[in-house]
């Protein structure tokens, strides 16, 4: 059966690309009924913080990405690490060596003069016939994994197609320091190995750790297996996605008001497609989802696509969420909903129009505050010619019988007495209303309002 890994390390928050990895992991374990696993690599203790662990899961939370094992934390992983390397030393698979920094130096700045790549020489590396030095006194060795002279490691890149690395370009790599402490790359192998992975997805940052890896693994009797490197992100401008683009962390799309579904319809579509296919749920990405049709070159990130399908995901919500959501959002503005105008009832007059639930929540805000009035915009419709048709306007309002409708009728009566074009009666409605010119069907808010909320507000302003 399928089994497929998520293994960040917790330097930082789960960010786009992170999640996106997450993503095709994840789905693709779905699309095989397999298993998803989430793995902490948390070795590099200088960097890695509870914060950004607690980040991680909840980040995969918010996207809904559950995990079928795990977490599995490396950390808690040491002494089976230290195990292994024990049965690979025993095995001849690894070896100890005792060069110091000065001598390793001292090897980097001949061959650098050479004009040779710095590497590791093998001077302890064990061989048939060779004659070993004797371990120096007081210099606790490093162990390096005994990686083959010859030939070429070769593995069918399911993004990238066929890769083949000479086995000569590989030294031999630390695998434990010399205090002991299994090293990044070998701790992935034995995971990788141990919890039975078969496809591996991941970033192209790691194509480079994937040759010796296999080593690893073939020195182990693992089965080898296979191998997706995503392409990177780009930012809106081309360049690599970093902080400078601003949300880098998936949480901060949800405080900027994106709803998760967008964010993975998103992330789905970053770098993978299925013919011209936009807007689909989860359920059918997994369905669809195969490593075939991943884009081999480095996916471009499109904030305007992002806001265009929360646009639409905002439209299909569930009331119930919306109105949740929409309470804590305005409360975040400083708003208290109150029962009436309904809550509901205005989400639904709005959310047609809005990309996120920030703009949502700040269109809807003035149903529950007075309105700050645009100043552009009052000075454009609130003029001193229009005033005695909103007086009339006032008046008529007061006894209307309060509906849509009817309400029409009134601004329509207006408009026909003062023989003026509706825009000129509903306008300057809207900014006292509203705060700004634009607004949906102005009855149908001013239904919403409430009548003595519209009057008072239509009272309180001068001409
Ligand atoms: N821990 C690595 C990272 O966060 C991923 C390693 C892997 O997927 O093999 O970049």
């Amino acid at each position: 059966t399928v089994r497929t890994r998520f293994a960040p390390s917790p330097t930082g928050f789960l960010h786009i690309g992170g999640a996106r990895t997450a993503l095709f992991s994840w789905a693709f374990a779905k699309k095989h009924q397999g298993d998803f696993i989430l793995r902490i690599e948390d070795t590099d203790v200088a960097r890695s913080t509870p914060e950004a662990v607690q980040a991680i899961l909840d980040g995969m939370e918010w996207l809904g990405l559950h995990h079928d094992e795990g977490p599995f934390y490396q950390m808690r992983r040491m002494d089976r690490y230290k195990e292994v390397i024990q049965t690979m030393l025993a095995q001849g698979s690894a070896y100890y060596c005792y060069c110091s920094k000065e001598e390793l130096d001292a090897l980097r700045e001949a061959q650098m003069q050479q004009g040779v790549k710095p590497r590791y020489d093998g001077r302890w590396r064990p061989e048939d016939g060779k004659v070993l030095p004797n371990p120096p006194q007081g210099i606790p060795p490093v162990i390096r994994f005994k990686n083959p002279k010859d030939g070429n490691v070769v593995w069918n890149d399911l993004v990238k197609g066929e890769i083949s690395i000479a086995n000569q370009e590989l030294d031999d790599l630390i695998i434990a320091r010399a205090d002991g402490t299994p090293t990044y790359n070998f701790c992935v192998v034995v995971d990788d190995w141990e919890m039975g992975i078969t496809q591996v997805i991941r970033g192209d940052d790691h194509v480079n750790n994937t040759p010796r890896q296999i080593n690893m693994l073939m020195a182990l009797g693992a089965t080898i297996p296979q191998y997706a490197h995503l392409s990177m992100i780009l930012g809106d401008d081309g360049q690599k996605l970093s902080k400078r683009h601003g949300a880098v962390s998936v949480m901060q799309y949800d405080e900027d008001g994106y709803l998760p579904e967008a964010v993975l319809n998103y992330l789905a579509r970053l770098g993978w497609s299925h013919g011209d296919e936009e807007i689909f749920s989860m359920q059918q990405f997994c369905e669809w989802f195969d490593l075939d049709h991943i884009t081999p070159s480095a996916a471009q990130f499109n904030t305007e696509k992002l806001r265009w399908l929360n646009a639409h995901y905002i439209k299909q919500a569930d009331s119930s969420y919306l109105v949740n959501d929409q309470t804590k959002r305005l409360a975040k503005l400083g708003v208290q909903v109150t029962v009436m105008p309904n809550l509901a009832a205005v989400i639904d007059l709005y959310r047609e129009r809005a990309h996120t639930l920030n703009e949502l929540a700040s269109s809807i805000a003035y149903f529950y505050q007075k309105p700050v009035i645009d100043q552009a915009a009052a000075e454009k419709h609130l003029t001193a010619e229009i005033k005695p048709a909103m007086l009339k306007l006032t008046q008529a309002l007061a006894t209307v019988e309060w509906q849509a409708e009817a309400i029409h009728h009134v601004l329509n009566d207006v408009v026909t007495e003062f023989q003026l074009k509706f825009p000129k009666v509903a306008m300057p409605l809207r900014v006292m209303l509203t705060g700004i010119a634009q607004s949906p069907s102005i009855d149908q808010v001013m239904v919403l309002l409430g009548r003595d909320e519209v009057i008072a507000r239509m009272n309180e302003v001068k001409f």
